[in-house]
């Protein structure tokens, strides 16, 4: 009885301190009306496998709120998000490094990405039934059409690429330029690299 206790408090201690060691929350946890369409989870990916064992989605605690507000925002106008990509284990980093057929569009892993932070977000706009609004390119694509200065875009594209760019931005995210689904929270650097599987969070 009495090692079956310590084997329990162990348990216990180990769960709390990796809790300590990360800020990550389930978006759905905070608002289940933003949809999920976690693609690396997948083999429908540019690595042409699954490289993350579930599909969820974590981000750092802020971060989520943040994203919860743009949810609601989106909501009064018919609207909503569907997140690609969120916090993504450094480990799974190497990975794209090592398959990623143009390295513009990938952080290298010895610094780290944003998405290690569980600071970034990759997402888009859906309507009310749940059809993705166009955009300028399909998430994922390696070219000058992903741009966000990309001159032949639709004019619906370029609307509704806009239209996401300034709500991310209202809610404290920094656009990058070259990826127009791809969003840094501005507090990243408060945040640490994180290695941990979503099966530990
Ligand atoms: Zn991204």
């Amino acid at each position: 009885m009495y090692k079956k206790n310590n084997f329990l408090a162990l348990i216990t201690l180990s769960f709390f301190l990796t809790s300590l060691a990360h800020n990550l929350v389930e978006i759905i946890k905070i608002n289940p009306n933003i949809q999920l369409d976690i693609r690396y989870a997948t083999p429908n990916n540019f690595t042409g496998k699954a490289v993350y064992e579930s599909p969820r989605c974590f981000l750092c605690k802020t971060t989520a709120q943040k994203i919860n507000a743009i949810q609601k925002e989106l909501e009064t106008m018919g609207l909503g998000l569907k997140i690609w990509d969120g916090y993504r284990p450094r480990s799974v980093q190497y990975i794209f490094w090592n398959v990623a057929p143009d390295r513009t569009y990938v952080a290298n892993p010895k610094k780290g990405s944003k998405h290690n932070r569980g600071t970034a977000v990759d997402c888009t706009l859906i309507d009310k039934h749940s059809n993705q609004l166009e955009m300028p390119s399909v998430f994922d694509e390696f070219s000058v059409k992903a741009h966000r200065n990309y001159a032949s875009m639709t004019p619906a594209a370029a609307k509704n690429c806009k239209l996401l760019e300034n709500l991310m931005i209202k809610y404290g995210f920094i656009p990058l330029p070259h990826e127009w689904w791809h969003f840094d929270d501005v507090d990243w650097r408060q945040y640490e690299l994180l290695d941990i599987p979503f099966s530990q969070l």
